[in-house]
């Protein structure tokens, strides 16, 4: 109609050029092999600059796919901002995939030219002839020896040589910026692909102060992975407002990150909470400077309340809990406090932050039953979370839209199942998968591994179904002790049994415990319960 807003394009240029203009001396903080490397928003944008024409020389075109496989770092950002803003699109290899993986998906998605941090080079060698769309190799840092990855190219050698000026293109806001693939445990992975509006607007929730509320006085430590769901949006928020990044690189033990939140005055750190969870019983023996940290952000899967309420009391640090999908670009809730929750007593505060919150807003949610059917909002019902909004994928990279996946009427299955409360805060009881159907009850793994974890010998646990002949299936608890209680001797099933007495239905109490020296990790970081029922599928549960 005559009259209306501008039809401006929502596009990664735009971000690019605010941190260029507005915040040009802003610090990108990247800890590599040399130590620890410094650079600019201003830097970055020349840089970027130099890198479109670098992508030019080696041919490529809008809609290619350009692959890194990196660690999180100033370069991996340059290349966040060059392949989209020329219009290709970034595509964010897992670098803790099996081999057969990445070859799977490097072929599915029709790679052009793969970006790589020179270390990673072995992960890539062993199958370079089975690769018939990758044209070829730009190798970031010492790439001397290139092995059998021809043709190769120095990045730096490269951005030396290319011209400082490059005229980045007007882009439909739909056109495709960025790809990642799901984490696939089970069936091949899939591709999601991130439009520049999606990235745009999903940028601008997470500065929002109901979400996380990133501003220009952030200094963010980036620890989830780059090529995690685009390290959770956080790169392209940070410098949309303009607030200081911190890539840690390949230096991610609890030690090396303290030392980063201490010495980069780090105000918000992001990751899940395997990795919190080193950091806690790090910190048990050693003594740093958190005092700026204002936010711990949690998501990938769910931070136990016991965690959240250490790192709260012993440390002064404020956890916020997150869940998201790489489906979801990823960001889908919150957990914010309301304001009148705030003088609640702090058990029931817990309660509300262990929970993974409201749906932040773009972001529209509901549950439903088996035949679809929404679900009510009453904190007890549980149902299969699905979404919507302009950042959730519409469909997979190349592949059919299935009824799997998708809804009739325009939802997005998560395969998550979650109560909701008539606050709108979303709990999480497990993926479909994962649940545990006990005499036709449902048994939450999530809330059991949660109780489990707060008894405070235990560091990580995971509880998996296994078949039952009388209950059809009863849950079994893997668990890591911590350093202590190993060395006094193990602790038992008994034990755990007495302190879930009044924290869970009786009948939830696993029916055995098993202790290990560690759990398996996904290749994002998540507890590994495929592994784990694959490990313990012949394990027989006592039958008194
Ligand atoms: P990914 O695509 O690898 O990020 O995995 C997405 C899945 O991780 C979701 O579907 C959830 O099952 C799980 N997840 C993410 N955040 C949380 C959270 N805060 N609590 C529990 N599960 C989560």
């Amino acid at each position: 109609m005559e009259g209306l807003m501008m039809d401006y394009q929502l596009t990664l240029r735009h971000i690019l050029e605010l941190a260029h203009r507005l915040h040009s001396r802003k610090q990108i903080v990247s800890r590599t092999a040399q130590g620890i490397e410094r650079c600019t928003y201003g830097d970055l944008y020349g840089r970027v600059l130099r890198l479109a024409n670098v992508l030019a020389e080696l041919g490529v075109q809008p809609g290619d796919r350009v692959a890194t496989l990196a660690f999180n770092s100033y370069r991996h950002l340059e290349l966040y901002f060059a392949i989209p803003c020329t219009g290709a699109v970034l595509h964010t290899l897992n670098l803790r995939l099996f081999p057969h993986q990445l070859e799977y998906i490097i072929n599915h998605a029709e790679d052009k030219i793969i970006f790589v941090d020179a270390p990673l080079i072995p992960l890539l060698e062993g199958f370079r002839d089975k690769l018939p769309s990758v044209r070829g190799f730009v190798i970031m840092g010492d790439g001397s020896d290139t092995g059998a990855l021809t043709p190769s190219h120095d990045y730096e050698t490269l951005m030396d040589r290319a011209a400082g000026d490059y005229e980045l293109p007007d882009l439909d806001e739909n056109s495709a910026a960025a790809m990642c693939y799901t984490s696939g445990t089970t069936g091949d992975p899939k591709g999601v692909l991130y439009s520049h509006r999606a990235l745009f607007l999903h940028s601008m929730a997470e500065t929002m102060a109901n979400t996380i509320g990133l501003s220009e006085v952030d200094t963010v430590l980036v620890v989830v992975p780059q090529f995690h769901a685009n390290a959770w949006g956080l790169p392209y928020a940070c410098a949309m407002v303009g607030a200081n990044q911190v890539f840690p690189g390949s230096f991610m033990q609890p030690h090396e990150l303290a030392q980063l939140i201490q010495d980069e005055k780090v105000t918000v750190a992001a990751g899940v909470p395997t990795l919190w969870i080193g950091l806690h019983e790090h910190l048990k023996h050693k003594t740093y400077d958190f005092s700026n940290l204002r936010v711990m952000i949690s998501g990938g899967s769910a931070m136990p309340r016991n965690l959240i309420e250490a790192f709260q009391k012993e440390h002064g640090v404020s956890v916020l809990h997150a869940w998201g999908m790489t489906e979801t670009t990823p960001l889908g809730t919150v957990s914010r406090l309301k304001s009148h929750m705030t003088d609640w007593p702090e058990a029931s505060r817990l309660d509300v932050q262990a929970k993974q919150g409201v749906p932040v807003p773009g972001i529209e949610l509901r549950i439903v039953d088996a035949e679809g059917d929404p679900l009510p909002w009453d904190g007890e019902t549980m149902g299969e979370v699905q979404v919507r909004g302009p950042w959730v994928v519409r469909q997979y990279f190349k592949t059919p839209v299935s009824p799997q996946s998708f809804t009739d009427d325009g939802w997005f299955r998560t395969g998550d199942v979650a109560t909701v409360d008539e606050e709108g805060f979303m709990c999480i009881t497990d993926r479909t998968k994962d649940l545990i159907k006990s005499g036709g009850e449902w048994i939450s793994s999530v809330a059991l591994e949660n109780a489990i974890m707060a008894h405070p010998e235990v560091v990580e646990c995971a509880v998996i179904a296994l078949p039952h002949s009388k209950w059809q299936e009863r849950p079994l608890a893997i668990a890591v002790l911590t350093e202590d209680a190993r060395a006094r001797g193990r602790l038992t099933k008994q034990q755990i049994g007495d302190f879930l007495e009044g924290k869970v239905a009786s009948w939830w109490k696993p029916d055995d415990v098993v202790f290990v020296d560690e759990l398996p990790k996904t290749s994002v970081g998540k507890f590994n319960k495929l592994a784990l029922r694959e490990r313990f599928a012949d394990y027989e549960l006592p039958t008194a």
